[in-house]
């Protein structure tokens, strides 16, 4: 990963490749609505233009919907079926209707104040869910909106010349008329990789990186903005040699692109002979096929707090199961390793009793969630454990900072075993139960820990974070979040060497296996597994196949012995340059 400077923005990788181009802010349209007081005479022939508008919309929604299901198949289609519901729903039609009979207002004023109302009331309610149909709601509403004021709809269709498209979020219908031939890039402030603008983008090959936060405010019409869709970042004003530096990566990507079917079939061995477990990290089970195309060799993380923040009610036992013994079927023989939930931190929801905490990277998250609220926690374990019958499956726990954590989850999973075993239900016997080592504690007991666990995944993201004090999301102090500073380098050798002396194997499963001075880094400290996102697992593969073990091995060690962050960067990347230049990444 580059040193974060000012104009670098990180978001989430939601389409891969490289763009840049010059920035086209799509503004939240202003639709301006008058109040007016009817005469009594003039409410029937509101009620019909309210009625005329609502069936126009109900046209051009269906013709949406019809385009995209032919170009992208019936469920990229469905978003408009909800959409067509909003358009129907009684409540809100009668409540309009009631709105211009009673208090004589003109139509398109009691429509946008129902609505509002409406999405407001989906607003409040704090699961990501209900945030989309709050933004599914205003869609249809400045779509009735602008029937009712004549306004032609805004469209994608009108940008001339190529641009890189930055909006706070695309709506559904925006999103649908995306065109590769004039949108280069997207970078939009919300959304997430299952966000409908980010499943668009991928299915029309476009580079788009969600999630930026503000990125609408850091950008201008008309500047110059780089996406990297694979790294999920942007850079505002990239210089010269910045520009032809993400050139270069662009070339490169679309080299490794062109060359996927090969690459994915290689093993990932170094040239002397070391084998990296390269494996992908995955959020959604719809994610497992993507991945398996791309070549990863198993999953090596699989986030499960989608299941528990996509709607308002705890998921149930057989829904999870499910979702796993889909993942592990579909990965067999490689491994799945399923990670227990991690909300709380950033991840919140307010049926879980997890709340708004001063510091919520310090609280009530990851496995003290889980320990505290068994319950919730046994019916995951139990999904898991049955799905183990059908895969290779392995479990972790996130968070963990002292072994009697890890021993009170141990317990629990004992417990769990002879639950299944009393009920006679099917479960996996024998599977591997690790840890996700991410905090400097675990660096500082790994010693006790390897003893009990069965490997350590180390999640550099939050090592980063707590080791440095630097807050993963903050980018005042983003150019602090180093993962090449010492102190992160020394704790992962030691992670590597407790859990060699015990005979557990070590992977990597945040970002920093996913930067390629950083997965030659990692692989001459010994690790034995990377996971990173399935976008970069050829580029990854690539360097594990180019580079030999021996000459990581001497890297890492001269890197251990520099002061500075800057020092070791500067020393991998000119060994890289010179050594490995077919790697070498600007
Ligand atoms: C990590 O912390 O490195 C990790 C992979 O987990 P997450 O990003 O989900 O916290
Ligand atoms: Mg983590």
């Amino acid at each position: 990963m580059a040193t974060l400077g000012p104009r670098v923005l990180r978001g989430v990788a939601a389409s891969p490749g490289i763009a840049v181009g010059k920035v086209y802010i799509l503004e939240l349209e202003e639709l301006h609505v008058k109040e007016r007081t009817l005469s009594p005479g003039e409410i029937e022939p509101e009620l019909a233009r309210f009625k005329a508008a609502l069936a126009a919309t109900r046209e051009d929604i269906q013709q949406v919907k019809d385009t995209i299901r032919q170009e992208l198949g019936a469920e990229q289609a469905k978003v408009f079926d909800a959409h067509l519901q909003i358009l129907d729903d009684v409540v809100a039609v009668e409540e309009t209707v009631r709105v211009i009979r009673e208090e004589s207002k003109n139509a398109e004023f009691a429509y946008r104040r129902t609505l509002s109302r409406i999405a407001e009331e989906f607003d409040a309610l704090e699961e990501e869910h209900f945030r989309s149909t709050a933004a599914d709601v205003r869609d249809v509403k400045r779509r009735v909106i602008r029937h009712l004021l004549g306004k032609p709809r805004r469209s994608l269709g009108d940008i001339t010349g190529q641009v890189v498209l930055v909006a706070h979020d695309l709506t559904p219908s925006e999103a649908a008329f995306l065109n590769p031939d004039t949108i280069l890039g997207i970078a939009t402030d919300s959304g997430g990789r299952t966000s409908h603008s980010a499943i668009m983008a991928r299915a029309r090959g476009i580079p788009a990186v969600v999630g930026l936060r503000n990125a609408t405010l850091h950008v201008n019409q008309g500047d110059t903005l780089a996406v990297d869709g694979n790294r999920g970042m942007v850079e505002v004003h990239p210089d010269e040699k910045a520009v032809k530096d993400y050139a270069k990566r662009r070339r490169k990507f679309l080299r490794l692109e062109g060359a996927l079917l090969h690459i994915r079939e290689l093993p990932a061995v170094t040239p002397d002979g070391r084998q990296i477990e390269l494996s992908a990290n995955i959020e959604m089970p719809e994610e497992a096929e993507h991945a398996l195309e791309r070549g990863a060799r198993g999953i090596g993380l699989f986030r499960t707090e989608f299941f528990y923040m996509r709607s308002a009610r705890l998921p149930s036992e057989e829904e999870q199961y499910e979702a796993y013994r889909k993942v592990a079927e579909l990965m067999h023989p490689y491994p799945v390793i399923i990670r227990t939930v991690d909300v709380g931190g950033d991840k919140f929801a307010s049926y879980l009793g997890t709340e708004r905490e001063n510091n919520p990277f310090l609280g009530w998250r990851g496995i003290r969630f889980s320990l505290e609220r068994r319950e919730i926690f046994k019916i995951q374990l139990r999904a898991i454990f049955r799905a183990a019958v059908t895969g290779n499956v392995k479990l972790m726990f996130p968070m963990v900072s002292s072994l009697d954590e890890l021993r009170q989850a141990n317990g629990v999973c004992a417990e769990v075993r002879e639950e299944l075993r009393a009920r006679r239900v099917p479960f996996g016997e024998n599977f591997e139960v690790g840890i996700m080592a991410e905090t400097p504690a675990a660096v500082f007991i790994a010693d006790s820990l390897a003893r009990e666990a069965d490997f350590f995944s180390i999640g550099t993201n939050d090592l980063i974070q707590y080791t440095l004090a630097v807050d993963r999301g903050n980018e005042k102090i983003a150019h602090l979040y180093e993962p090449m500073h010492p102190a992160i380098l020394r704790s992962i050798r030691t992670l590597v060497e407790m859990g060699h002396k015990h005979d557990i194997w070590v992977g990597v499963c945040g970002e920093m296996c996913g930067d390629p001075a950083g997965a030659v880094i990692l692989l001459g400290l010994g690790l034995d597994e990377f996971s990173t996102s399935p976008y970069l697992l050829p580029e990854i593969k690539t360097i594990v196949r180019s580079v030999t073990y021996s000459e990581a091995k001497e890297l890492a060690e001269t890197a251990l012995c520099l002061s500075t962050a800057a020092d070791v960067r500067d020393f991998v990347e000119g060994k890289i340059a010179s050594r490995f230049p077919q790697i070498a990444l600007p």
